[in-house]
């Protein structure tokens, strides 16, 4: 499936990591390129995951390479199968196929745990008993280098029976530690002996209860990746201080089968919004959202149920490139990739958002007649549909105005305006209720103007979409704005939290609307533009035939530039 659904090679402009993979292919250093994306079950995915899938998938299709799909499930009191499942649900969705290569950390526990016994038996790692706070003071601080553990003497023998105590479960949670045995004194604490296992009486997922010591993050990751086979490691820049235990515990396990190379790069920050699962899953835990597949949120499952198509994400993480510079990219790039995708491919339907009744006096009762129209304007392949229209209509109530500002070319009392795809129509009277509310808007219709017909090319200033009140279907649409009202939500600004930026007007729910018939049968999941409005997905949990729910994906046009302008990036 992601032959064809895999983006394609962005010939010229090569990034540095992509010159890198060549360069090491040209030179023969490797045969095969072989990457990975190395999740941590712990959430859902968002936008920045899709940078890294984009990119490890994309070298190695680019390449004819391999990429993995490796569960980093090296901590069970965090992780969840639903997570897994997500996981997997979401690299799929956004076109990426790992074939075989579907794997987890704990797959290699065992492997794992016989690369520690290594370092033990090398004299490389020792079991430390220091409590965590006292480990904390014996590491120093970035002007003050550590000091040795009193435990860091420990005999190989020693070692090596404390820690198969620790794995038979002699020991408790936080009792003992295996630590690497670096040096405390290195102005990078990373190496000032980091611990490689904890004993963590914690149901794994999938290992149950076999283990109740985990290895760390930095330990599991190596090795995971050097027993795959992985040539290029490729991370973010928050790993660049990691690199060195890396090499490390590459240089103590020679009997590795393969030397991976890790190279990082930036993180995508996106405007107004917040990146970071811990964050993600705060807004979901305290209902601030109504799940992590919520429209608002930047995770891949909820730009899935706004009505993202994937091909536009794709085309979004190439447009953003892969640079070791932090920038915070603007939400009118995301959005303008998804416009222009939806362009091309969504069908044209008409709805009426906040209708107002209007009546043609001068048309029979009664009668309906079919009117035709294109389903889409640049594309004649996918056909025309019969749009009924009758004496009753509705319109938005933004196309009329009983006291028009300058330059209203839409309806008005004395005005003409032609319906699209339909008549001239000329307003003669508005009808109000007890309040002075205009109810009703009653029109006349020219006949002789009807749209394709020889001589009905009178002109008029503008056109208006419209929906036959006879024949609309009424539906539920949400309008979704930016979850925060700064871009950047989490820069700690004035000490405050980024949850006191939240935007109260992000989700606003219209019942009501008028849709035409054709979009009675419009299959969750699918995507139209509704003309004038904008883009707007059948909601793939909601939407139910007889009772339609849409939510706008995005606007015609670009809505950002003013608030863009108004906080330059960096503000
Ligand atoms: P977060 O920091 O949002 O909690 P994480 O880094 O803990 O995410 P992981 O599951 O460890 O999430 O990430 C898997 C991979 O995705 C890692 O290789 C990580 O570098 C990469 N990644 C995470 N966030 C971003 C981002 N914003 N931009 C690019 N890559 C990212
Ligand atoms: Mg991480």
């Amino acid at each position: 499936m992601a032959d064809e659904a895999t983006p394609a090679a962005p010939a010229p402009g090569r990034d540095f990591i992509r010159q890198i993979v060549a360069d090491d292919l040209a030179a023969g250093r490797h045969r095969v390129i072989v990457t990975r994306f190395p999740p941590e079950p712990n959430g859902f995915l968002h936008v920045g995951h899709a940078k890294s899938i984009c990119l490890n998938f994309g070298v190695a299709a680019e390449t004819g390479g391999q990429c993995y799909l490796r569960l980093d499930d090296t901590n069970p009191l965090k992780e969840d199968q639903a997570y897994v499942d997500a996981i997997i649900d979401c690299v799929r969705w956004l076109g990426f196929d790992w074939g075989e290569r579907l794997t987890h950390a704990s797959d290699y526990f065992e492997r794992i745990h016989d690369c520690a016994v290594q370092l033990i038996e090398a004299g490389k790692a020792y079991v430390d008993s220091l409590d965590a706070d006292r480990m904390r003071e014996y590491r120093g601080t970035l002007t003050e280098p550590g000091r040795d553990s009193p435990f860091r003497s420990r005999s190989v023998a020693e070692n090596l029976e404390l820690f198969a105590g620790m794995r038979a479960g002699r020991y408790a949670d936080g009792e003992h530690v295996l630590r690497a045995k670096i040096d405390m004194a290195s102005p990078n604490i990373n190496l000032r002996d980091p611990v490689l296992y904890r004993i963590r009486r914690a149901t794994h997922q999938r290992t149950g209860d076999a283990w109740c010591i985990y290895p760390m993050y930095d330990f599991a990751h190596v090795i995971s990746d050097a027993l795959e086979g992985i040539t290029h490691s490729l991370c973010t820049l928050e790993f660049e201080d990691h690199r060195p235990l890396y090499d490390w515990i590459l240089d103590q396990l020679p009997g590795l089968p393969a030397r991976p190379r890790q190279i990082e790069f930036s993180r995508l920050n996106l405007a107004f919004t917040v990146t970071s699962k811990r964050k993600l899953a705060e807004l979901v835990d305290r209902r601030i959202v109504a799940g992590w597949d919520d429209p608002r949120l930047p995770t891949i499952a909820g730009m899935r149920r706004r009505g993202y198509p994937p091909a536009a994400l794709r085309d979004f993480c190439q447009r953003v490139g892969i640079t070791k510079k932090e920038h915070l990219i603007q939400m009118s790039l995301l959005e303008n990739c998804v416009r222009e995708d939806l362009n091309t491919t969504a069908p044209r339907a008409a709805a009426v958002l906040r209708p107002l009744k209007v009546v043609l006096t001068n048309y029979p009762e009664g009668q309906v007649e079919h009117l035709t129209a294109a389903n889409h304007p640049d594309r004649p392949e996918l056909g025309e549909r019969a749009v009924p229209f009758g004496r009753e209509l509705w319109i938005e109530q933004d196309d009329f105005a009983e006291v028009p500002p300058p330059k209203f070319h839409r309806l008005k009392p004395g005005g003409e305006v032609r319906l699209r795809y339909g008549y001239i129509i000329k307003c003669e009277r508005v009808v109000k209720d007890a309040d002075g509310h205009v109810t009703e808007v009653h029109c006349t219709y020219d006949p002789e103007t009807r749209s394709g017909l020889p001589g009905a090319d009178r002109k008029v200033k503008g056109t208006i979409h419209w929906v036959s009140a006879a024949h609309a279907v009424t539906a539920d649409v949400r309008l979704y704005d930016r979850l925060f009202t700064v871009p950047r939500p989490d820069a700690g600004t004035d000490g405050r939290e980024y949850r006191e930026f939240l935007n109260p007007a992000s989700l606003e729910t219209l019942t009501g609307c008028r849709l035409e018939p054709a979009l009675a049968t419009a299959a969750a999941g699918s995507t139209w533009q509704f003309e004038r409005l904008g883009y707007f997905v059948a909601d793939r949990e909601d939407h139910a035939p007889g009772r339609p729910v849409f939510n706008r994906v995005v606007t015609l046009r670009d809505s950002w530039a003013r608030l863009e302008e108004a906080a330059p990036p960096g503000a």
